[in-house]
């Protein structure tokens, strides 16, 4: 076989190839950054997860005790994570905690999901310094309970547009049950999270237009619930807040590909039962956003907030 005819019939096998691999490597056809992956016990668990969902990179929500742990997983993986930081904020030393995870190197202040009201002194003193070191603080907002005696984590929803507007250089990103069920101008009380018809005018809804330091975490159940619930509104919700719409997973299961447990055995996220969520919501996204709004939402919103370099 002459050279030249030689080369023209192992190019394209070649080129199949390097598209296969950059194919298996980025299956969402971009980097993702999963902005909610909390560490686990075994070092290597989150990155198993990771490559089993196509994500790329992802935000290691540690608590402050926990920070030298996530540092050693960061050096193992070098430029796959970035890492936050959380603590009780009606401890004592909370503001020591946070303030020497954040110069140590975290790059946001959540997941926060403890029993205070959002415009309490002690969450107030968070927001300060989530401003004064221009990281994100990330709130799991939930009062219906998930197992009977489960206390409310982040009340006072309905009110929290005083804090927004009383803290303009904090960058708040709401999460949970009810910052979602907010997304319908109707919340009945009776469940977390709600189905069918979106009523248009959620608060949610409202302050992500109104308030240029909200921000809207899409992880668990809740944030994949209210995006499937009905989505010819959601088209136009994602649409509406693109620059706004930050992903991420919560999800707990083993491999990336729903195996093990996904959220945590709570009996009112059995829809995502044996689902990823990172995979159930990436799916949604790339069906319900164009190209150009999936890479903001699964790359560009986080990494510009949780400083992560591609
Ligand atoms: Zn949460
Ligand atoms: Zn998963």
């Amino acid at each position: 076989m002459q050279r030249r005819t030689f080369l023209q019939s192992i190019l394209p096998a070649a080129a199949a190839v390097q598209q296969l691999t950059a194919q298996t490597e980025q299956p969402w056809g971009g980097p993702v950054l999963d902005t909610h992956l909390h560490i686990r016990a075994n070092a290597d668990a989150c990155f198993t997860h990771m490559q089993g969902c196509g994500v790329t990179h992802s935000v290691l929500l540690t608590r402050a005790a926990d920070q030298e742990r996530a540092k050693g997983e960061m050096e193992r993986r070098p430029g796959h994570f970035v890492r936050s930081v959380s603590t009780d904020p009606s401890q004592a030393d909370a503001d020591k905690a946070l303030r020497d995870a954040i110069k140590g190197g975290a790059v946001s202040i959540g997941e926060l999901k403890f029993h205070l009201a959002l415009d309490s002194a002690e969450m107030r003193r968070v927001y300060e310094i989530a401003a004064e070191y221009q990281v994100p603080v990330m709130m799991h907002i939930q009062t219906f309970p998930h197992f009977e005696g489960e206390m409310p984590y982040n009340t006072g929803y309905t009110q929290f547009d005083k804090v927004l507007r009383a803290y303009p250089r904090t960058k708040f990103i709401g999460h949970g049950d009810l910052f979602w069920a907010h997304i319908s101008a109707d919340v009945p009380t009776d469940r977390g999270y709600p189905a069918g018809p979106i009523k248009a005018g959620g608060l949610t809804d409202r302050w992500l237009s109104d308030f240029p330091n909200l921000y809207a975490d899409m992880s668990a159940n809740s944030g994949n619930n209210a995006l499937s619930r009905d989505t010819e509104f959601s088209r136009g919700f994602i649409k509406r807040h693109e620059g706004k719409l930050i992903f991420g997973s919560d999800c707990s299961c083993a491999d990336g590909k729903g195996s093990g447990v996904s959220q945590n055995n709570n009996p009112e996220a059995t829809r995502l039962a044996g689902k990823c969520v990172a995979r159930e919501t990436l799916t949604l996204l790339q069906r319900l956003a164009s190209p150009e709004v999936f890479r903001r939402i699964t790359w560009d919103n986080g990494a510009k907030h949780f400083k992560v370099p591609a």
